[in-house]
């Protein structure tokens, strides 16, 4: 790949930034610093940490290094995705407009809808993932300050186009915000293709391996994270050292994995779409994908995540979930290992079922993560619990 910015590229990024070794002791990886507190020199005189939950060196480096895979000019790191968002959406004001994707996470859509809008968040919802769903929705609310979108969606893998909401958003005053959850920034940079901040669930696809809660929010300019960094400081949900470390540490082979995921997703979509008793395959990859064209553009590879719709509705896809050996039914993605869930009943069973009907989010549809395990174990895993 052309490196005409002369910057280290994604790889090298992924592995050094934010991570030089410790001026101490030459420690090669960053030390999880559990300290709490920082001895000053004097009173107010420091080397730029005082008190954990305010910075902690483990969680700069995480910072830093998730700024850089985004290529963004800032970064924050929280607890949890949700956390993240919650701090963000506090830097609104009550009576500001906010729209919202058509097909968010189910969690996303509690926190809007039970907290932020009884708390006097006005909140418009755009109908489909056509840009013209999003200008329609803008127009009915009086400020209207910042869209939220996900692409690819969850669970439906719809996509969306970046550029063009983000347009809307310039022309309209608003800041766009993309969840990036779904392809990390391996696959998709938000930041360069006009967003002005991406979230994700670092829970998922950046720690990698299942075993670490956390969420970021980076920013395309500088001074953008200001009153999140101060509603973080001030409410207090900061990620832990070990945390950090850990995400830090699936970071490392962040490319490496998302390749895997993509080869095995593509090439159990394409087996799956010819299987009887699965009446529609929704991966980004197939060419038939209504949204192919789009992740063409602005993806770098198709991603780990397939919905299918199994015939006979909920006993089937119970049965399916159930017969999986490698698959655990488990909620959460992005794992190195495979998984499967039951949207209705599991991520999206948070939404009302008018809610879930309008989304197509039906009894039939199951969900896959596809893990990096040898594809031909998750295709014969597959063959045998479609078995009748
Ligand atoms: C999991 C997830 C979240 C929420 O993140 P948590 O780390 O679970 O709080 C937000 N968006 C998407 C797309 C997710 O998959």
């Amino acid at each position: 790949m052309d490196n005409d910015d002369k910057r280290p590229r994604f790889a090298t990024r992924a592995i050094h930034m934010g991570q030089t070794p410790d001026p101490t002791t030459g420690a090669t990886i960053p030390p999880i610093y559990l300290s709490t507190t920082y001895t000053q020199e004097s009173p107010g005189v420091h080397k730029g940490y005082e008190y954990s939950r305010s910075q902690n060196p483990t969680r700069t480096a995480l910072e830093a290094c998730l700024s850089g895979l985004e290529e963004g000019e800032d970064c924050a790191v929280f607890s949890s995705g949700l956390a993240a968002t919650n701090a963000l959406l506090q830097s609104l004001r009550p009576g500001d407009g906010f729209i919202a994707g058509h097909d968010l996470y189910g969690g996303t859509f509690r926190l809007l809808e039970d907290v932020f809008r009884p708390w006097g968040l006005e909140i418009a919802r755009a109908e489909s993932s056509d840009p013209s769903a999003y200008e329609k929705a803008m127009k009915t609310l009086e400020r209207p300050r910042m869209i939220w979108i996900e692409t690819p969606t969850n669970p439906l893998v719809d996509l969306i186009d970046i550029s063009s909401v983000a347009e809307i958003a310039g022309n309209n005053g608003s800041l766009l915000v993309v969840d990036n959850t779904f392809a990390s920034p391996c696959l998709q940079k938000p930041l360069t293709l006009g967003a002005d901040m991406v979230l994700h669930s670092t829970t998922k696809y950046l720690g990698g391996h299942s075993d670490v809660i956390g969420g970021a929010l980076i920013a395309r300019e500088a001074g953008q994270l200001e009153s999140v960094r101060f509603i973080q400081n001030a409410a207090g949900a900061v990620p832990g050292p070990l945390d950090c470390y850990l995400i830090l540490r699936g970071l490392k082979t962040l490319e490496i994995r998302m390749q895997r995921h993509c080869a095995n997703a593509m090439k159990l979509a394409e087996v799956l779409n010819g299987l009887p008793g699965i009446s529609r395959v929704l991966y980004p990859g197939l060419p038939d994908h209504p949204g192919h064209e789009i992740a063409k553009k602005q993806m770098q590879g198709f991603g780990g995540m397939i919905s299918i719709e199994l015939d006979d509705g909920f006993e089937r896809a119970k049965t399916f979930c159930t017969s999986l050996r490698i698959f655990s039914l488990a909620e959460s993605l992005g794992g190195v290992e495979s998984l499967v869930s039951h949207p209705a009943t599991m991520t999206h069973a948070s939404l009302p079922p008018s809610e879930r009907h309008a989304r197509r989010i039906t009894d039939g549809l199951v969900r896959l993560s596809v893990g990096i395990e040898d594809v031909q174990d998750l295709i014969e895993d597959i063959n045998q619990a479609l078995q009748p």
